[in-house]
């Protein structure tokens, strides 16, 4: 492992310049700062996981539950009427996580960012499932109408492939071993997603299965009323998920101005609006979709936003499509990009701080760096993990703003000379301490390890992460 003096006395690049803006500019940068002041966020970032979406959910199934067993259909045996119940919360549960599914930046704000938004989205689905499976036996004898019946099978087949699906993750563990599991767990993101869309049908089965087979709702005009409300909503979240979202989305048509190699396998495009400018707030990322590179968005952070609205983006030739931007994507080329996303931001928590970056993990750090100046206050111990010098993106601009800013102490691991980084190195080496705030970024293994270790060896403060894939 090297820190910044080390770095310095291995004769590595000579320091670059550092604007008034805090902004790092290298050789690999093809503009200086902008002129005028820094772009706004639109985003309005949460403090802490305090939002109050959680708990509303939470509230609302208790609730419901209450409602269903002091309404049921008393000529019905408490037991049927209990099954009915725990399927009704089924759906609720799967609806949750359907209206989760879209995303909006109002309901990320609702539930305390995207992450959590996301783990909502996934532990509901889960637990919907769960209850789909808890329901079955209890309310045996209460299927009546063969179609609700057919529509039972399919909903808890289909929930119960694509729950499986989604739980099998390329970063997990069978995503690293071979085998039909491995196999699954290492599809292509884009016909994984296709795949996923079927859950639609299984939400769709299962509230339809309900509607023919419950005789709460066939009894109980009140508890039928909210449970369309329910399928309402659902099915709402779901069409806009499947038919609306794509034509709804605020995109703006981009050119590329710029394209810069940065380490072996990272371009830097820069690219400038056509239609609206974004002014993504530093760490956030935008969805891209490139002319020519088949299978549509992906997910990139902003590196750079100057007030113009050009944003600059650092792309890891990683798979199929990033392959082919480095590829095909040059000066002049088209980008359809999508409106800023995201809330992993240095501004949440406490001023001790721990950034660990894997690699092209870098990305959201850089753009902080770019953000602040020597005035923060503050102590941040940056860890950046590189496999080998050569694959080290924006390494000269995060060490000559680590000399520049009293703050910010730099800590590079080589793992090809240095070994793997580890928690225990993070906690005995760095400045920071132990009740600092954690903030990683890279693949979700990295993430998952880090968030554990940091955690078991006595990490006090919070730990945030954004992992570089969507599953
Ligand atoms: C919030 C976020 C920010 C990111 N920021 C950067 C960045 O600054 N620089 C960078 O190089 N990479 C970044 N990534 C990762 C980048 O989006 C993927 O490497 C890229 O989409 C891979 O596409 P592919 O077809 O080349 O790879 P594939 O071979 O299809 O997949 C390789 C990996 O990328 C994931 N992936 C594939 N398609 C998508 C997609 N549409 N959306 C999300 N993940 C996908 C897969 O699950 C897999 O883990 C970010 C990802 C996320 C989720």
């Amino acid at each position: 492992m090297v820190t910044t003096r080390d770095i310095t006395a291995q004769g590595l690049r000579p320091p670059s310049t550092i604007s008034a803006r805090g902004h790092a500019s290298t050789g690999e940068q093809e503009q200086g700062p902008p002129p005028g002041s820094p772009p706004r966020p639109r985003i309005p970032f949460t403090a802490t996981g305090r939002a109050a979406g959680g708990r509303l959910v939470l509230a609302a199934a208790a609730v419901y539950a209450v409602l269903w067993m002091f309404l049921r259909d008393q000529t019905a045996s408490l037991q049927g009427q209990f099954g009915e119940l725990v399927g009704a919360e089924a759906v609720l549960s799967m609806t949750v996580s359907a209206v989760l599914a879209v995303g909006s930046p109002r309901v990320d704000v609702a539930f305390g960012g995207a992450g959590r938004r996301q783990r909502w989205h996934r532990g509901t689905a889960l637990i919907g499932l769960a209850l789909v499976i808890a329901h079955l036996p209890i309310v045996v004898d209460n299927y009546e109408d063969p179609v609700g019946v057919i529509l039972a099978v399919v909903s808890l087949l289909l929930f119960g492939i694509l729950t499986g699906l989604a739980v099998l993750t390329p970063g997990g563990w069978f995503g690293r071993r071979r085998g039909p599991l491995g196999w699954i767990a290492r599809l292509r993101y884009d016909r994984w997603k296709a795949i996923h869309r079927l859950t639609a049908g299984a939400l769709l089965a299962g509230m339809g299965h309900g509607l023919l087979d419950s005789s709460a709702l066939r009894h109980q005009p009140v508890l039928a009323a909210i449970y369309l409300a329910i399928c309402l909503a659902g099915t709402a979240a779901l069409g806009y998920q499947l038919i609306l979202r794509r034509s709804l989305l605020r995109g703006s048509e981009h050119r590329v101005l710029d394209v810069r190699q940065v380490a072996a396998d990272v371009r830097v495009i820069t690219m400038r609006p056509m239609g609206e400018p974004w002014a993504p707030a530093p760490g956030q990322y935008v969805d891209v979709e490139f002319a020519g590179i088949p299978h549509g968005a992906h997910p990139f952070t902003v590196v750079r936003s100057d007030s113009d609205g050009t944003l600059q983006i650092a792309v890891k030739a990683n798979g199929n499509d990033t392959m082919a931007m480095h590829d095909r994507i040059g000066t002049g080329a088209r980008a359809w990009v999508q409106e800023p996303r995201g809330d992993f931001h240095y501004q949440r928590v406490d001023e001790r701080q721990i950034w660990i970056a894997a690699g092209i993990g870098i990305t959201p750090f850089l753009s902080w760096i770019r953000s602040l100046s020597e005035a923060h206050q503050g102590v941040v111990d940056l860890w950046y993990s590189v496999r080998g010098l050569t694959e080290a993106p924006f390494l000269d601009e995060v060490t000559a703003a680590a000399r520049a800013f009293p703050w910010l102490h730099l800590h590079l691991v080589v793992t090809q000379r240095d070994g793997r980084l580890t928690a225990q190195r993070v906690l005995t080496e760095g400045m920071a301490g132990r009740d600092a705030s954690a903030f990683l970024c890279g693949p979700p293994a990295m993430i998952r390890t880090f968030a554990r270790d940091l955690r078991a060896l006595g990490l006090i403060g919070s730990v945030h992460h954004e992992a570089f894939s969507p599953r």
